[in-house]
């Protein structure tokens, strides 16, 4: 009978046991095994339902089993799953079309993952500063406690020693500033300097939102002396902070940025985008290419996903419910002594502990609440979009049951 394999019937323990027997351990992981999802709430495969403020990590934006969306994805299963980049496909030129008019970038590529379109990211840069002087040794400017990803040119300008101390050699030329001090980026600009990176808003790092006036300065520095300024949405983007890419707020616009996460809301998408002058003086034909990126199928998950997120004003209902949770969240810091601080925008929160947050965590998972850290102290609630006041009373109270 098709389906019943050697772990049929399994318990969860069991079936942790194999994964643990099978998979590469780079994951610490959560002992539970998920079956399905309904909106807000996943099920493990035992039944237990949990309320879940993760989001796959700030992926299912629109909740899961959303009609429309698995509709759209099972038509274009039954018609084109994949062709390659050597030939056009529909859905590919729609979602390039649509990712153009929400962030008003002018030039798309589809990557798999958020680390692919960082790596494409870098390359673009290198390549607009080459084509200049032809000379090769430019340098990036990214930011402390940021994070890219885990391949090896995301990795290099990720600020975290911990996680590139094994793989050195990184690709090199890359010197790392402070988010939110100037001075600090200043210190390290020259003339070799091609592009600034980082994230709008910091995730991994911390839950650290890029503040006004540094973004106008650095926006202002970039502009002068022909710097790429590079930001990364990958995870603050595609609504988070209530606006659709969360620079938007700021009223200016990078030369090249990159998004994932929530782009395909579960299928592996993400992509990086520039401006035409980048566009048209970096990546030419040959200069980059990928087997999957932006195939049939991950490009119709984008364009339902677009369309879904007006269709469901999504943005609105991210700043009135971003609002919400950030009085509730305000009111934890004044009532628990082991809470520090709040951080964030909108649907993408931080809550500062004392100390590790390791066990709380672990408590609301057997409560039936899925949260996740950022760093060890912070609590990071990066839910679906669709959330509801009523949602985040639940998510409080749950969580007021784990701390003492
Ligand atoms: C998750 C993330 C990445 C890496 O994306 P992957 O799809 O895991 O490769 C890069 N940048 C930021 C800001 C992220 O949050």
């Amino acid at each position: 009978m098709i389906g019943k394999g050697v772990g049929a019937n399994m318990d969860m323990q069991g079936y942790i046991e194999e994964a643990e027997a099978a998979l590469l351990h780079t994951y610490n992981r959560y002992q539970v095994v998920f079956d399905k999802g309904e909106g807000v709430y996943l099920y493990d495969i035992e039944g237990k339902k949990y309320l879940d403020f993760v989001s796959g990590i700030a992926v299912f934006a629109l909740g899961y089993r959303n009609k429309e969306y698995n509709d759209a994805l099972k038509a274009q299963i039954d018609k084109l799953i994949h062709t390659s980049n050597y030939y056009y496909n529909v859905p590919a030129i729609e979602a390039a079309k649509k990712l153009k008019e929400i962030s008003g970038m002018d030039r798309v590529f589809f990557t798999n993952s958020g680390a692919e379109a960082i790596e494409g990211a870098i390359k673009a840069a290198r390549k607009y500063a080459y084509l200049k002087d032809g000379t090769t040794d430019h340098e990036i400017i990214a930011m402390e406690h940021s994070f890219h990803g885990r391949t090896m040119g995301a990795l290099s300008v990720t600020g975290n020693p911990h996680y590139r101390e094994a793989f050195e050699p990184m690709i090199g030329n890359i010197r790392f500033a402070k988010l939110n001090d100037f001075d600090s980026v200043l210190e390290h600009v020259n003339e070799k300097t091609c592009a600034i990176l980082f994230e709008t808003v910091q995730g991994e790092g911390g839950i650290y939102p890029a503040t006004e006036d540094f973004m106008q300065k650095v926006k202002k520095l970039c502009e002068e002396k022909d710097i790429l300024l590079i930001l990364d949405e990958i995870q603050c983007g595609m609504g988070r902070t209530g606006y659709m890419y969360a620079w938007q707020r700021f009223g200016i616009k990078p030369d090249i940025m990159t998004t994932a996460k929530a782009l395909g809301c579960g299928v592996p998408v993400g992509a990086f985008l520039m401006t035409e002058k980048v566009g048209a003086n970096s990546l030419a034909a040959g200069d980059h290419g990928t087997t999957y990126g932006g195939n049939p199928l991950a490009a119709a998950a984008i364009c339902k996903v677009l369309e879904l997120f007006e269709k469901e004003n999504v943005l609105a209902n991210v700043r009135e419910v971003g609002v919400y949770l950030e009085e509730q969240l305000d009111a934890l810091v004044a009532e628990y002594d082991c809470i520090e601080t709040r951080r964030g925008i909108g649907l993408l929160q931080g809550l500062v502990f004392k100390e590790p947050v390791g066990d709380i965590i672990k408590k609301a998972m057997e409560k039936g609440l899925v949260l996740i850290n950022a760093g060890s102290n912070i609590i990071r609630f990066v839910p679906p979009l669709i959330i509801s006041k009523q949602n985040v009373d639940e998510m409080i109270s749950i969580l007021k049951q784990t701390l003492v």
